[in-house]
């Protein structure tokens, strides 16, 4: 995907942040030797409300936060690391739609 082709959405999430919200979170348990529980808490997925790009982590019982990680609709992702100048175009993107006439 090039720059010029992202979405929307896309340029407004990636300025802004995600709009997340909640959307599965299913108990499970790590056995460990298929007897004792070691690990158990949720397998939780959130949504943006805006790209439908989706985070998946991990909450245990007490809260503790595991590392997430990201499906990105097929407009979201260029085929490039973005440069700064592009962080800054896509800034004024975002804005764009919204400016005052
Ligand atoms: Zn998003």
């Amino acid at each position: 995907m090039k720059f010029k082709d992202l979405s929307q959405q896309s340029v407004e999430c990636r300025s802004f942040g995600h709009m997340w919200r909640p959307y599965t979170a299913q108990y499970f348990e790590e056995k460990l030797e298929g007897v004792r529980s070691k690990w158990r808490g949720y397998k939780v997925t959130l949504v943006c409300k805006g790209c439908g790009c989706n985070k998946h982590f991990k909450l245990s019982h007490t809260g503790d936060y595991g590392h997430p990680y990201y499906r990105y609709p097929t407009n979201y992702k260029l085929d490039h690391r973005i440069t700064p100048d592009e962080r800054k175009a896509l800034k004024l993107a975002a804005i764009e739609p919204w400016i005052s006439k």
